[in-house]
This record gives C-alpha cells, structure tokens and sequence, in this order.
C-alpha cells in the first residue's frame, strides 16, 4: 500500500540532492507532487523522470512574490496542500574571522527567511492534518568552525519550528524538524573537500555519511499518517553522529 496517495505534496529543492530523493520518495508512495527550485532545467529533468502527477516550479524561496506564484500554481492545480517540505537549504564554509556579509545574508535568506515564509505563504492552503517538514541539520546540536552562520539558520529553522508548533491545534497542522548528518549530494560535495568528506564518514558512529534516499525514508514517515501524533520535534537521521 502506497502511504502518501491522493495526497498533495509540495517539496523544495527538489531538484537535487536530498530534496529529490524525497521527491522519488514522494511520488513512489502515491503523493501528487510539487517540485521547486531555481534552475529550470533540472526542475524539467525531475517532471520528465517522476511523469505525470509532478509539476515543476521555479521559484527562489527567499523571493515572497516567487513564493506567491509557486501557491498561486499549487492553488490552481490541485487546491489544497497536505504536506509541505521546506528543504531548500544552502551551506557556506566560512569560519568566523572570514565570513562575509555577503555570505550571511545568503544563508539567512533562503534558510531563515525561506523557510519561514514558506511556511506562512502555505496557510490559506493547508488541508486539516497536513503536515510541514523543515529541514534541520546536525549544526543544530553540534555546531562546527567552519560552518556557524550556517548552524545558526538551522537553529533559528528549529525554534521557527518548536513556535510554529503550539499553533497546532488551531491551525491543524503538525510541523517537525528532520535533521540530517553528512549526506552525499552535491550540495555537500561543493562545501567540503574530499579528504574531509572521508573524515566526516568516518566520524560518525555508523562509519559512513548517509545516503539521500535513507533522509528520505525518514521524509515519508513524517509525511504519513503514520507519525499522526508526531509534532514540534527534531527527527535526526545522522548515524547517531550529533545523538552520543
Ligand atoms: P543541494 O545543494 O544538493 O540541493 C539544494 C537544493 O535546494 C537544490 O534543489 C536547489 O535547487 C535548492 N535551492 C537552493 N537555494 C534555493 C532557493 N533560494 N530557492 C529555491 N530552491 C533553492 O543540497 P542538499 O540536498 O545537500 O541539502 C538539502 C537540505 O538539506 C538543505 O537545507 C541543507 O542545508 C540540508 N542538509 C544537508 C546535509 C548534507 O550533508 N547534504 C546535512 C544536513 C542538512 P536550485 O539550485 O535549482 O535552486
């Protein structure tokens, strides 16, 4: 039995890495799928591969009139949202004596001020039950040197989201952090060099980074009926990297 069918999922930065393993997830579990990003061309190669039942819209989410026009399609097409996944995300390695301003408003762009607006921009649309997914990391619990803008986002995306969660009852929904370790995607290939993504392997207690279809996995369970009582928490899926 496919656990997501006949339900309306839009998911960001689905056009690669972890964003379209949950995208795949989605669509093999029966989910009428919005896929969003920025570049066109891989948004194209995601409708042709997942077909019918996938529309692709471009769309910065650090943009609100962008966002306006990503609802105004969703509203449009299929009328209502049961699960929103705000995982458009991007990492720079910059340490604190280095860090730019340019680099912190990037960050905090389209992580922060993304994911928030995301959000509120989904309410007229947003069907009893559904539920919202931000999309964490293990820089929340285990910040690192070279990255603490960026594990700065990722707690400011949590405590968005432990607020967002008394408005449960209210607004029906349910929302959750799902916190993922090193994963091989591209994103994560651009921010670190090989050796050190050999040494991140090696540092968490599984032995070796995650795959983005096992961040999936975790996706699709906070997505479903199946965590129906899952609300305001911090899933990590890290190897128990940030958990020991
Ligand atoms: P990738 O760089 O591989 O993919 C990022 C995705 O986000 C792309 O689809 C990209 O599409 C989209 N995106 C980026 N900026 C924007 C924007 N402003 N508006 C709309 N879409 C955008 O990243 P990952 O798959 O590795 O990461 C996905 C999420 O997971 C991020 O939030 C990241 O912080 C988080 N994460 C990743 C980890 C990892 O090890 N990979 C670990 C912990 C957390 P496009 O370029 O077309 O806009």
């Amino acid at each position: 039995m496919t656990v997501l069918e006949g339900k309306v999922a839009v998911v960001t930065g689905a056009n690669a890495g972890i964003g379209l393993a949950i995208a795949r997830a989605y669509r093999a579990e029966g989910a009428r799928l919005f896929a969003v990003g920025r570049r066109q061309a891989q948004l194209d190669e995601v409708e042709t591969e997942l077909g019918p039942g996938v529309t692709g819209v471009r769309c910065d989410v650090g943009r609100l009139e962008d966002l306006d026009r990503l609802y105004a399609t969703v509203a449009e097409q299929a009328g209502h949202i049961d699960v929103l996944v705000a995982n458009a995300g991007i990492g720079i390695a910059a340490p604190l004596g280095e860090i730019t301003e340019e680099q912190f408003d990037a960050m905090f762009t389209t992580n922060v001020k993304g994911s928030l607006f995301t959000v509120q921009k989904a309410l007229p649309l947003l069907s009893p039950g559904a539920s919202i997914i931000l999309t964490g990391s293990t820089a929340i619990s285990r910040p690192q040197s070279n990255l603490p803008v960026y594990g700065a986002t990722k707690a400011a995306i949590r405590n968005l989201a432990r607020g967002f969660a008394h408005d449960a009852k209210t607004r029906q929904y349910r929302i959750n952090v799902l916190s993922p370790g090193g994963t091989r995607t591209q994103g994560l290939q651009e921010l670190v060099s090989p050796e050190e993504l050999t040494a991140a392997g090696a540092s968490v207690p599984l032995g070796r980074l995650a795959e983005p279809e096992e961040i999936a996995a975790a996706a699709v369970f906070l997505a479903s009926d199946a965590s129906s009582y899952v609300n305001g928490s911090e899933l990590a899926v890290d190897g128990g990297f940030a958990q020991i």
